[in-house]
């Protein structure tokens, strides 16, 4: 299988883009890899801290590991958010393909640095390395917060970092939006035309598909995916709970599967 790092070299060529969703426990691992056999479609499966510290790192990456071969998909487990060396190094020891180191709330000298550091540990496993400059908010955060990435500083990030892959702020923020969210365009072309790498849009929940269609064409080669998962995922065990007294688990959760079924089946159509 092609490492994540050489499949987004490609995509960035060929203006293509992977979508990259969030797992937290076997029922969300097996709606989306059921979506991706369906679709035939490769995927990248997505753990954060939290969803390590529920389900145990060597848990969910040997789920995940297994998975993907049993559904016979072409997936690579990545790092979401990392906040320290420390948690990707134990990561990149468990076989993880891919890594994102996120000090975008730090100084741009510290974030330059760590990057540069997980770059070269990633090397010695072949690992993707992707790192976030600007502020995409995060959950709970004030959407108003977020600072858009600077081209400037981007081209010289990049150029420091040797980092891989490069996640932007230019209007996306995690979670849900209260109003249509407008991305800017202009920015992400001119983000593009001086780093010239795959470029990673967060906060894909709910951003309109006309809008995404057309950051893949500027050069956004990773959508992630994270929070749309959750609600569809719990919004349809709540409404079986309500109305079921079944006990077997195996009969009520392969309704919240399907659901999350159709949705990466939904969103893989776009890309
Ligand atoms: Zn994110």
């Amino acid at each position: 299988m092609m490492t994540l790092k050489d499949k987004l070299g490609q995509l960035n060529l060929l203006k293509g883009c992977l979508l990259a969703t969030n797992f937290y426990n076997f029922e969300t691992l097996s709606g989306i890899l059921s979506a991706a056999a369906e679709r035939k479609s490769p995927v990248i499966l997505q753990l954060t801290q939290g969803s390590i510290d529920y389900m145990g790192l060597r848990t969910a990456v040997s789920m995940a590991r297994s998975a993907i071969q049993e559904y016979g998909v072409e997936a690579w487990i990545h790092l979401d958010h990392a906040g320290s060396y420390e948690l990707v190094a134990s990561c990149l020891d468990v076989g993880f393909d891919s890594v994102m180191i996120d000090y975008s709330e730090w100084t741009f000298q510290e974030n330059i640095a760590i990057t540069r550091r997980v770059v070269e540990l990633a090397e010695k496993y072949g690992a993707n390395v992707e790192a976030e400059l600007g502020y995409v908010a995060k959950l709970g955060q004030p959407k108003e917060n977020c600072g858009f990435t600077v081209p400037k500083e981007a081209q010289q990030f990049v150029e420091e970092t040797g980092v891989h892959a490069l996640a932007v702020a230019i209007g996306s923020a995690h979670g849900f939006y209260k109003a249509e969210p407008k991305l800017d365009l202009d920015l992400l072309r001119e983000i593009k035309r001086v780093t010239k790498i795959p470029l990673v849009l967060h906060g894909g929940s709910g951003i309109p598909l006309a809008t995404l269609v057309e950051s893949i064409h500027l050069g956004i080669c990773k959508i992630n995916l994270a929070t749309e998962i959750k609600d569809a995922f719990m919004r349809k065990l709540q409404e079986v709970l309500i109305v079921n007294e079944e006990i077997d688990l195996r009969k009520t959760f392969p309704y919240a599967i399907k659901s999350i079924t159709d949705l990466v089946s939904a969103k893989l159509d776009v890309l």
